[in-house]
Order: C-alpha cells, then sequence, then structure tokens
C-alpha cells in the first residue's frame, strides 16, 4: 500500500525556475544547470523502481517515497522507505552507469565511468546505515516502537551499471542491489524475519506518525546559491519557444520571436516568483516583475491568479500559494 506517492520534490521545480531565470552568462548558470540535470537523474531512478515495487503483496507493506524526518538534531531522507509489521527496509537509490566498486574496508565507493575515469563518491551504503540510525533513534523519540529490526539497502537503478565489491566479500552483495532483485530481496528478506513484531493498529499509528511528520527540504533556493533578486531575468517565458520577454497586447500575451500567443503565460511567471522571490506580491512588484506598464492589468491579472488578498489599494499585496501547491 502506497502511504506517500513519489512527487516531484519542490527543490527541483525551484531549481528549475532559477535555471530558466538566469541569464545564459550569468556566472553560475552552469553549475546551477549541471546541479538541476544530476537531480533530475536522481529522481527518474527513484521513478523506475517504482515499477518492481508493484510486485509486493498489498497491504503487507506501507511504501513512503521520498519521506524527510528531523531525529531531533539532523533531518534526514530516505528514497523509499517500508514498513510491514515485521520489519523496516531503508532504499537508498543510485542511478549510476559505468563500474559501481564497492569496497567497505574503507567504505570507499568510486565509480569508474564508460570513459574509464575513475570518480569517488560517498559511499551509499553508509549512507544507508546513517539513515538506519537516525530512523531508529526517530522512533525512540516519537514512538513506542524501538523494537522494528530496520534493514538498509542500496539499490542501483541504471541499466548500465556493473556492480563490483573486492575479491571474496559477502557483505555487500546482501546490501547492494539491482532494482531487478528488489522484490526477490525482500521475500528473502521475509524469511529471517517470520514473527510480527507490532500489532495491525501500531503498523497504521506509525504510518500516520511518519506521513504527520515528514517534512520536505524547501529551502530559500536564492539564498542557498548566494544569489538575489538582481540576478533574474524578469518577464514573462514563451510557452512554446522559451523566449523572454513576451509582450502584452490586446490582453494577450504575444512572443516576438515565434509569435505564439497566450491568454495565461503570465501565470508561469509569478510561479516562479512564488517559487524563487516570495509567495506575497504586490502590483508594483508583478508590474515589474511581469514587464506590464499599466498598473490596473496587473490588478486584474494578479486578482485572478492569486488565492487572497491582504490590505487596501497600493500596500494590497496578493498570496501566490496556490500556484505553487
Ligand atoms: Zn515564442
Amino acid at each position: 500500500m502506497i502511504i506517500k506517492a513519489r512527487e516531484k520534490p519542490i527543490y527541483i521545480t525551484k531549481l528549475e525556475a532559477l535555471n530558466d531565470r538566469l541569464a545564459a552568462n550569468h556566472e553560475k548558470k552552469q553549475m546551477i544547470n549541471q546541479h538541476l540535470i544530476n537531480r533530475l537523474t536522481g529522481y527518474k531512478g527513484e521513478q523506475s523502481l517504482d515499477y518492481f515495487l508493484s510486485f509486493l503483496e498489498e497491504p503487507d507493506y506501507h511504501i513512503f517515497h521520498g519521506i524527510r524526518l528531523f531525529d531531533g538534531t539532523n533531518y534526514f531522507q530516505i528514497d523509499t522507505l517500508l514498513i510491514s509489521r515485521k520489519l523496516i527496509i531503508i532504499s537508498e537509490i543510485k542511478r549510476m552507469a559505468g563500474i559501481l566498486k564497492f569496497e567497505p574496508e574503507f567504505n570507499q565507493f568510486t565509480r569508474i565511468t564508460e570513459e574509464n575515469v575513475m570518480e569517488p563518491y560517498a559511499d551509499p551504503i553508509l549512507q544507508a546505515e546513517r539513515q538506519k540510525f537516525q530512523l531508529n533513534k526517530w522512533l525512540r523519540r516519537n514512538s513506542k516502537l524501538s523494537n522494528l529490526p530496520i534493514e538498509s539497502l542500496v539499490i542501483s537503478t541504471s541499466n548500465k551499471a556493473v556492480l563490483q565489491t573486492t575479491q571474496g566479500n559477502k557483505t555487500v552483495p546482501e546490501k547492494v542491489i539491482h532494482k531487478e532483485f528488489f522484490p526477490f530481496k525482500i521475500k528473502k528478506l521475509e524469511k529471517q524475519y517470520l514473527e510480527n513484531v507490532i500489532s495491525s493498529s501500531e503498523h497504521t499509528i506509525l504510518s500516520h506518525l511518519i506521513l504527520q511528520n515528514h517534512s520536505p527540504h524547501n529551502p530559500d533556493i536564492l539564498k542557498n546559491y548566494d544569489l538575489s533578486q538582481i540576478d533574474l531575468l524578469t518577464g514573462v517565458h514563451c510557452p512554446e519557444c522559451r523566449y523572454l520577454p513576451m509582450k502584452r497586447r490586446k490582453g494577450r500575451w504575444t512572443c516576438p520571436r515565434c509569435s505564439a500567443v497566450s491568454k495565461n503565460a503570465h501565470l508561469k511567471a509569478l510561479k516562479d516568483y512564488a517559487l524563487l522571490i516570495d509567495t506575497k506580491i504586490t502590483n508594483a512588484q508583478a508590474c515589474k516583475f511581469l514587464r506590464i506598464e499599466s498598473s490596473s492589468v496587473t490588478k486584474r491579472l494578479l486578482g485572478a491568479a492569486s488565492s487572497r488578498y491582504e490590505g487596501d489599494k497600493k500596500s494590497r499585496t496578493y498570496f501566490l500559494t496556490g500556484l505553487i501547491e
């Protein structure tokens, strides 16, 4: 049973908006574009696991995708979390092509790319173990259930990955698997944990508690990259060719490059504003950001796009939260 479905993380949506609003020659454009590509690749890897999860027997498992909890000191995120009445399984998902070499003697993880370049990375086995430790801590603080056994796995989701470890090592193949093996691995673990350690109602309460405490990673992205509003391009993007800025004519947006016409292209721009700058906006701020000269036109657009407003006349602020939910 899927308790929390996989959703596109708001952090990726923010990175996309930021990438769209940085000029091609901005000094941080390339870095942010690369970060966006990395995040999207990771997200696709997580999505590709979902098919194999559908082989699990329902409703034995409560499944959570991309859950993020606070252990009292730090936040921790689990790519996929499975909870049954017998055990908990934490999965760290990796989408990397090439030879992936695990050397647990040194907690070392390296990838040899298709171009034969060796790249060191943080050890995902250790990452998954850390999540196990943090989840245990969270369970002790938030519930009476600290007796559930927890297993941690690393799941490789790239079709072009070759898994390797040092000769004779037996622990790595138990911890690191290809995604196709995931349902079988779970069956294998079930044979080690035969007894129910929590009741059916405890199972339900625990899942509810996890969902309630989920807190998505939603930072101020401009601050993260040490940027400010003046770094951002203003205007409305053409929905067809991405040209910026469209021109407002006779109640519509028209694109000077491809001549596309749109009635509501400004909604995406207001969404960008909400994601990057603030979820509240005044008429003057919107005129500037949308590049509209007429405040009465802006007033009409904001009235229709916002979920509510506060204040009167010139000091009125419109709430854009409805655009990013
Ligand atoms: Zn266009």
